[in-house]
């Protein structure tokens, strides 16, 4: 099994489509993934309508030369995605997405209907309400930023695939699945029924720390693309630094038998040797797998970071209206989370426009910290 990952000096139209194209070809070309008359759904990551420059989305010149891709093997692109908070065109507008699609002539398909999905075979969930768009394309293309992710270690290609969840079906997620394991279970799963034709990652400028909104941007320079969702991650993850194995989503498709070990996998292209360390984020999940898991259970309402809100909260109630569990309530305009029934999902960190959702470390997570040099 095959991962190409290509060195791309910068966004430069030009330099990306030689990019994306160089790392095609080392895959067989795109011809090997689309073919005449396929309508291909891209799928971008479009958390949130930020500027491309913030490194929380897909860049628009990877949708752009992805786009000319699939025509030119003669397949019809669709862009879609179902954002965090807003409707898809917005995001899409601001983070430079609609523009795009509007020069290149292709429709965006805003995720809003929904259909059932039967996939019996799964680990952790059987039945799936996705968006609808599945039934109107033959094949699926993620198209991934590299980021860190307060819950998954990880976002890259399949996680990109959540947002075909429509609208808030996402928060609720995390109060079904509170447990990594099973929220990564059902990612597994949800890989396994879209089956996505090819994975492609956006990995020029991904983003560190604390992703996958509120993190800082990383300059890595590369484009990563693959047949096999699993596998890009796995070589993605290696390639920020990360023990890639242990990450959630690989865990889980490795006992499954879904990935392949990262020693199957083949490396090529320009980028095969780029090593990097991004920072993680802060979270328990981060630590958890150094520690005896009897600790990790005892001490899980201590271990875990708090959310709390800053001065620079602006009351404006978009966490309030996404917090899973209802835990948050305006109060003299501005956010107030009731403790007790946080969930620590950080959904309201990873939702808040005025940055002002900080997560605080107790005394005993500090001391964790220093003891596992974390
Ligand atoms: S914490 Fe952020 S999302 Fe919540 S009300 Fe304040 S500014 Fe809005
Ligand atoms: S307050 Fe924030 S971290 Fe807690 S459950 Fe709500 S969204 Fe999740």
């Amino acid at each position: 099994m095959k991962v190409a990952v290509t060195k791309v000096d910068s966004y430069n139209e030009t330099l990306v489509a030689q990019g994306i194209s160089h790392a095609l070809k080392q895959l067989g070309g795109i011809n090997n993934f689309v073919s005449p008359g396929d309508r291909v759904l891209i799928k971008p990551n479009m958390l949130e309508g930020m500027p491309p420059a913030k490194a929380t989305t897909t860049h628009p010149e990877v949708v752009r030369a992805v786009i000319r891709q699939v025509k030119s093997a003669g397949g019809l692109p669709i862009i879609g995605d179902s954002p965090g908070i807003n409707g898809t065109k917005k995001v899409a507008e601001q983070c430079g997405i609609l523009e795009i699609c509007r020069q290149e002539d292709v429709e965006l398909y805003e995720f809003q209907k929904t259909s059932e999905y039967a996939y019996p075979q799964g680990l952790t969930l059987k039945r799936f309400t996705l968006c609808d768009v599945l039934e109107k394309v033959d094949k699926v293309i993620s198209v991934a930023k590299m980021k860190t992710h307060s819950f998954m270690g990880i976002t890259g290609a399949v996680k990109n695939l959540f947002g075909l969840f429509v609208g808030t079906d996402k928060a609720q997620f995390h109060l079904r699945m509170k447990a990594r394991h099973d929220f990564a279970g059902m990612l597994v799963d949800l890989t396994g029924l879209v089956k996505p034709v090819l994975s492609i990652v956006d990995g020029i400028t991904g983003m560190e720390g604390n992703g996958p909104r509120n993190g800082q941007p990383r300059y890595a320079g590369i484009i990563l693309a693959g047949a096999n969702a699993f596998a890009v991650d796995l070589v993605m993850a290696r390639i920020m630094g990360f023990e890639a194995e242990k990450m959630p989503v690989a865990a889980r498709a490795l006992a499954a038998g879904l990935a392949p070990r990262l020693e199957d996998i083949e490396v090529i292209g320009s980028g095969k040797s780029v090593k990097l360390e991004f920072k993680q984020p802060y979270t328990l999940e981060s630590i958890e797998g150094r520690l005896p898991s009897r600790l990790v259970k005892l001490g899980q309402e201590q271990l875990t970071q708090k959310p709390q809100i800053a001065n620079s909260c602006i009351g404006c109630a978009r966490c309030a209206q996404h917090c899973p569990p209802d835990a948050i309530k305006i109060v003299n305009n501005r956010a107030v989370i009731d403790y007790q029934k946080c969930i620590r999902c950080y959904c309201c960190q990873e939702l808040c426009p005025a940055d002002a959702v900080k997560l605080k470390s107790g005394f005993l997570l500090k001391t964790v910290r220093k003891l596992t040099k974390h």
